[in-house]
């Protein structure tokens, strides 16, 4: 297999399929296909797909911890997944759970996906949640919660190359896709290879086919096929299984990011309250865990204290993976917002405006447009006079970009919301070592009580590389205030989340709330006037007229209200989110990389067991710390990650261990 990740595709929009309607049912006419047959094809489904992978029976017998994992080639309208999920409900135990994962190359627009749904109203309440969430034509992974238990990944792009990049496991294949003489491109010797490559030691799979050139690249990848009788005229189809699929690879070059052998884990401790403590803890229940949350002050004491924040991301003008990670974090906080609160009464998508205050700045904008063909539904780019229109009042600078759905939360509220679950606990109290026993970790609280875990999650922000474990995890605290002050009845506040320096998001509850400051290597939290006189600064200009009502109102630097909190920065500004690095095994087992960075050693990462962190959100947490919430859960939970495998190495806690080594060699 290969030694390192294939190059990521392009972050792009995806061309939506061209269809034509036939009594109800799509048909694709690039491909001249259909997608389902009207009438009986639910019957087919269930027939070729899931009885054929014997889904009935196995999810009667599932018993595992981790979640039961199918992957399918082509999701279309989603029929397949849908019914799987109906069946999952229909055969498998109370404890058990699903997922799903699903590559599509040309996505079906929203309406189109119902219209098509429309035609099985016995599987409405199953494609609710799917209609609800279905997410821009954008490629990457975008995971989905459709129930509780039942989580869909799926990743937009083509076939081969999503599975190159997948990071999981798969249990049953459905090798779906429309028929090999009619889309010969995705049924390559690639793309039996990776299937094999992605699936548990005895993985099924079933497909319609019995086509030459999938029997033959089945076998030559691994899978042992049989022919069984087909669905209704169609006289057979193949069915079969893997025994033992091929080691993956992928890693050889970076052997330090090998993820640490799954270990089971009923009982996990989380270290901070605020936004990626709670989320984490919420990632974890949902997956049958028992989770104690312990901080040392409060729920959302810290950064994440504020009544609002903006949920938003800064995107580099040159695709990067930073860039990857943050729109998948922010498509992916939306989405979760929208199934966490359907009412919104934690968040709101009022849109972001990114205001350009500067030539550069607009330069940086239309180069970073021209560069990220994304939906507009997405994104967009303004000149000047197309600006007041979406703020709702007069703002300065010359051009903006427009983000549709990002918005803004309450954070405290999240995090009180998230506490709440069933199955997570909070506690007060000051973790101050953590010690490694025979059969989990020892948490000593600061006032001698001692709180035992199977696991540990640290997410205190810049406090989280206080612990022997993790005190070479570079981490910098940066102070932020922000300001508020009721607004006045006469004075409009802005429609979007305005962005420039600071941000001002729409008024809440009467309040106005603007800032924040940036003060690195800052660990205070008294309010300071100053700083209220530099958010005040930053609002004038960004938004004039709102800063000279307020002056006009007779609003001073000294009547603000305000709060100030140390928020978390790595050097590269990506949040850390993993397993934490035995840091002393790492120096040595990958010294030799300060002497020659091309002699990569075979030792995996060594990582201290059960142990992991999610930090570094900086004042975007918003936008990534429910995804590395995923990212850890389904980690620990031996799941498939909501994040191709070279972002989510690029989140690895030990990642500055490894450059630090390399540019060692360099000075
Ligand atoms: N499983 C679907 C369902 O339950 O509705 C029906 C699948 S339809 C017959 C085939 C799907 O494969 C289409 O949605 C098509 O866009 C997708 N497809 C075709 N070529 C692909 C490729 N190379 N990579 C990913 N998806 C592809």
């Amino acid at each position: 297999g290969p030694s390192c990740f294939p190059p990521l595709p392009a972050l792009s929009a995806l061309t939506p399929p061209e269809l034509r309607w036939e009594n109800g049912a799509p048909h694709s006419q690039s491909f001249d296909d259909v997608y389902f047959s009207r009438e009986d094809g639910r019957a087919e489904t269930e027939h070729v797909f899931i009885h054929a992978n014997h889904l009935p029976e196995r999810f009667a017998a599932w018993r595992e911890a981790r979640a039961f994992v199918i992957g399918e080639t082509g999701f279309g309208t989603g029929l397949n997944m849908l019914c799987a999920w109906a069946c999952f409900e229909r055969h498998a135990p109370a404890a058990a759970r699903l997922h799903l994962i699903s590559t599509e190359k040309y996505p079906l627009p929203r309406q189109a996906l119902s219209k098509a749904l429309s035609a099985w109203p016995s599987l409405e309440d199953y494609a609710q949640p799917l209609r609800s969430q279905w997410p821009d034509a954008v490629s990457g992974i975008h995971r989905l919660h459709l129930s509780k238990r039942v989580t869909l990944d799926l990743h937009f792009g083509d076939t081969a190359e999503r599975l190159a990049l997948l990071d999981g496991q798969v249990d049953a294949w459905f090798l779906d896709g429309f028929a090999p003489s009619k889309n010969p491109e995705m049924w390559q010797p690639s793309l039996f290879h990776a299937m094999a490559a992605r699936s548990r030691p005895g993985a099924t799979f079933a497909t319609f086919t019995c086509a030459g050139v999938v029997k033959r690249g089945l076998k030559a990848a691994g899978f042992r096929w049989q022919k069984v009788p087909g669905f209704g005229r169609k006289r057979e189809m193949l069915a079969g299984h893997i025994d033992l699929p091929p080691a993956d690879t992928r890693r050889h070059e970076t052997p330090w990011f090998t993820p640490p052998p799954p270990q089971p884990a009923k009982h996990v401790a989380v270290i901070g309250a605020g936004i990626a403590g709670s989320s984490v803890a919420a990632a974890l229940a949902r997956r049958g865990v028992a989770v104690t949350v312990v901080d040392k002050t409060a729920p959302a004491a810290g950064g994440s204290g504020n009544h609002q924040g903006a949920l938003y991301v800064k995107l580099a003008a040159e695709t990067n993976v930073q860039s990857r990670v943050y729109l998948s974090g922010l498509m992916y906080s939306r989405r979760w917002l929208e199934w966490l609160d359907p009412a919104r009464t934690l968040w709101s998508e009022s849109g972001v405006l990114q205001l350009a205050l500067s030539e550069k700045e607009a330069q940086r904008q239309r180069r970073f447009f021209a560069n990220h063909p994304l939906p507009v539904s997405l994104l967009t780019l303004h000149p000047r006079g197309e600006l007041e229109h979406i703020a709702g009042l007069h703002v300065a600078g010359d051009q903006g970009l427009f983000y549709p759905q990002a918005g803004w939360v309450r954070p405290k509220a999240l995090c009180e919301r998230l506490l709440s679950i069933q199955e997570v606990r909070y506690q007060q109290g000051e973790v101050t070592q953590l010690r490694q026993g025979d059969d989990g970790w020892q948490l000593l609280m600061a006032n001698g009580d001692l709180l035992t875990a199977d696991q540990v999650v640290i997410a205190s922000a810049y406090l989280a590389n206080g612990f022997d474990q993790t005190r070479a995890l570079p981490l910098q605290a940066v102070r932020g205030q922000v300001s508020c002050v009721p607004l006045p009845a006469e004075v409009t506040g802005p429609a979007p989340v305005i962005c420039a320096g600071g941000y001002v998001p729409p008024a809440l509850d009467g309040m106005l709330t603007f800032g924040a400051s940036f003060v690195p290597n800052s660990e205070t939290t008294g309010v300071s006037p100053e700083e209220h006189q530099r958010n005040l600064d930053e609002l004038r200009q960004s938004v004039p007229t709102l800063a000279d009502a307020l002056e006009s109102a007779g609003v001073t630097p000294e009547q603000l209200a305000g709060r100030a909190a140390v928020r978390a920065a790595s050097p590269d500004k990506s949040p850390y989110a993993g397993p934490v690095p035995d840091a002393n095994a790492w120096q040595a087992d990958y010294a030799v990389l300060g002497k020659d960075a091309t002699r990569v050693p075979t030792q995996t990462g060594q990582h201290h067991p059960g142990l992991w962190i999610s930090t570094a959100h900086g004042s975007r947490g918003l936008a990534s710390a429910p995804l590395c919430a995923e990212v850890i859960a389904s980690r620990m939970c031996d799941e498939p990650l909501p994040l191709e495998a070279p972002l989510a190495d690029h989140l690895h806690p030990g990642r500055r261990i490894i450059s630090a080594l390399i540019r060692r060699q360099v000075l």
